[in-house]
């Protein structure tokens, strides 16, 4: 039986996270799902009872799982303690552990939600892209890296953009996979006028699309993705690029749909084994008042249940659910319309579960 680990978090991450736990037990109640659940500590919760963000607890207990579901990690509390001890370093640490190396993060605007975009409706309206992000190399993981003294005195800070065609090819073939089971084209993002790692990874992209004649390639260099992201989003289908300019479109795709309460990432290895959590953070200013939106969280579960537990049909029922509940007009305080009334994070996921029934 496939193995389920849940890390609540910190923050807004409880509260979240609960709602998504409904969503689950109602899956595995009365529609035949069949999973085993753990609970662990990550974060700063983690800090306080052990000591550690990720204790060697939760690292066997996610080593051991199929699929992990996070709600978020982080807060005041520990931001101003040691480096090594900071919440966040937790969440690196999973994604070093399991090799997440691909990171999924759909951009989809409900049609109800148009209206939530800084964008004019006609714009954004439809809007359905699907951003893969390489997560575990590039400038982020390069070396040489550092900062140091020149000559002069003066000091220089480096860091070092690198990619190996077998990385390349691995995002690729995710991005490839991910436009199968889409609309077919896959969109590369580079910087090959200026970067030889871009050179290299257009060549790797143009040899991997020739297993998937299936699948149209584009390529795009990052300066225009980004104007063309505003200007006109629709035109994407899948994004695929390196984990700089994917940290950044992603971010910019993300706020094209009015809310970061909505949307929901995967991070995947090699084996399909994954991570999943809203792309939003702990939310302190609103934590334990609870308000904030699940849906983030509730449709990663629904990632999960497609990329990791191969659970296709209920992965579908999940978003229908999702989509129904946000059609009939429930809105928690993130996407409702001034002077209306928002429901709680409660209310939020017992209408979801309602609507899967
Ligand atoms: P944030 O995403 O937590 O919050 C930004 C704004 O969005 C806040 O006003 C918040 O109230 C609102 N918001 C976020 N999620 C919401 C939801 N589900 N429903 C309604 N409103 C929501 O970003 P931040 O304020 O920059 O960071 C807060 C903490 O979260 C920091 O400690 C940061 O390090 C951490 N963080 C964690 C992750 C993660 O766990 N993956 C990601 C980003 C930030």
């Amino acid at each position: 039986m496939k193995k389920i680990l849940i890390l609540p978090g910190d923050g807004i991450g409880p509260e979240i996270v609960a709602e998504a736990r409904k969503v689950l037990d109602c899956l595995r109640e009365n529609h035949g799902l069949q999973v085993e659940v753990e609970e662990g500590l990550l974060g700063g919760c983690a800090v306080d009872a052990e000591g550690a963000p990720l204790p060697e607890s939760t690292l066997a207990l996610a080593r051991q799982a199929d699929a992990i579901l996070l709600g978020a990690v982080g807060g005041p509390k520990w931001d101003t303690i040691e480096r090594a001890l900071r919440p966040e370093r937790g969440l690196l640490g999973i994604r070093a552990a399991l090799e997440l190396y691909a990171n999924l993060r759909p951009a989809v605007l409900f049609p109800a939600l148009a209206g939530a975009s800084t964008l004019r409706p006609e714009v954004v309206a439809g809007l359905d892209i699907m951003i893969v992000r390489e997560l575990t190399g590039g400038i982020y993981f390069g070396e040489p890296r550092g900062i140091r003294t020149l000559d002069s005195g003066e000091r220089q800070g480096f860091n070092t953009e690198v990619y190996s065609e077998s990385e390349i090819e691995r995002i690729g073939r995710t991005a490839f996979e991910a436009a199968r089971k889409r609309d077919g084209r896959v969109c590369s993002v580079d910087k090959a006028n200026v970067l030889e790692v871009s050179e290299l990874w257009r060549e790797v992209m143009e040899r991997v699309a020739r297993d998937y004649p299936d699948v149209a390639l584009s390529h795009m260099y990052v300066d225009n993705a980004a104007m063309q992201l505003v200007r006109d989003p629709r035109q994407f289908d899948v994004v695929v690029t390196g984990n700089l300019f994917g940290d950044i479109l992603s971010d910019t795709a993300a706020m094209l749909t009015g809310s970061i309460g909505m949307l929901p990432s995967a991070s995947l290895n090699a084996e399909g084994r994954g991570m999943y959590e809203p792309i939003h953070g702990s939310a302190p200013d609103i934590a334990g008042q609870g308000v904030a939106n699940p849906l983030a969280t509730i449709m990663s579960l629904g990632m999960m249940l497609r990329y990791s537990l191969n659970e296709v049909a209920l992965a579908e029922q999940v978003q229908k659910a999702v989509e129904s509940v946000v059609e009939q007009g429930l809105r928690t305080a993130d996407i409702a319309a001034p002077d209306t009334r928002a429901v709680s994070t409660a209310e939020m996921g017992d209408a979801v579960v309602a609507a899967l029934n």
